[in-house]
């Protein structure tokens, strides 16, 4: 398979140096994006000014007004977004959603999935950081609930699609991990989620992610698939040790 093969639906583009991908859209206004690490910005945890002033760089070459972003702490914990909601980096989450235009909401990333979430008619957007531990307490799938809840909306009036993440060919996990997602899968009858090789376990968290939300209703607009562990040029790995490094996952609606 070539790059673009892998892309499903989604564009890499270039502004001001910075590379990013680009999910097309039937409402151009709708912007699902992650912002690679070709072109130098980085938006590390570990260094909060560094954070705060990359976030500025995106918000200046992007012209968005504000970009909230929240703590991540592998958790289930999600959030609706209000107007006046300020970049609050304390707040414990991993997951952000609203129906307000002008204010994109961002996940970090080295490895982990990023989400997006979104109904193109009423303007709702939402996206999530899920990692394993996100995966196994399916935070995505809370945060629809939510969603749902407020919006009135069901499940196929949903869509997603995800940003890159490391792919099964790199993401090996212990033992007692797989004997975790065996269970997991089986139950939910998602197959192919475990690979076995040389007595070591291979884990696809994309296709989980991707299984829990048809096997709920969402429809699938693309889904990057590219490995973060393999694009050294492109994307930051935590497994290959890039330490304090983070690549940035936005959503918004433009009015
Ligand atoms: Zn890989």
């Amino acid at each position: 398979m070539n790059k673009i093969e892998q892309l499903n639906n989604w564009e890499l583009k270039e502004k001001d140096g910075i590379k990013y991908f680009q999910l097309r859209l039937e409402l151009e206004k709708l912007q699902c994006i992650v912002i690679t690490s070709v072109g130098g910005l980085s938006f590390p945890s570990e260094n909060p000014e560094l954070l705060q002033d990359n976030l500025k760089q995106v918000q200046r070459i992007f012209g968005i007004k504000q970009v909230n972003i929240l703590k991540q702490t592998h958790s289930d914990r999600s959030y609706y977004m209000p107007e006046d909601f300020k970049f609050n980096y304390s707040l414990d989450g991993d997951g952000l959603y609203t129906d307000k235009a002008n204010i994109f909401m961002g996940v970090r990333i080295a490895d982990c999935l990023p989400i997006f979430l979104f109904n193109q008619t009423k303007k709702i957007i939402g996206i999530v950081h899920s990692g394993w531990k996100g995966t196994l307490q399916e935070i995505s799938k809370k945060m629809i609930l939510n969603m749902r809840a407020r919006f009135n909306l069901k499940p196929i009036d949903i869509s997603f699609a995800f940003g890159p993440s490391i792919g099964q060919c790199c993401y090996e996990i212990n033992s007692d991990l797989a004997h975790v997602f065996s269970e997991f899968t089986r139950a939910r009858n998602i197959r192919n989620a475990l690979i076995e090789q040389d007595n070591k376990s291979y884990l696809n968290l994309k296709l989980i992610n991707q299984k829990i939300l048809e096997n709920t209703g969402l429809r699938n607009k693309g889904i990057i698939d590219l490995c973060s562990f393999c694009e050294k040029d492109l994307l930051f790995s935590s497994r290959r040790k890039d330490v304090n490094k983070r690549n940035l996952a936005i959503v918004g609606y433009r009015e």
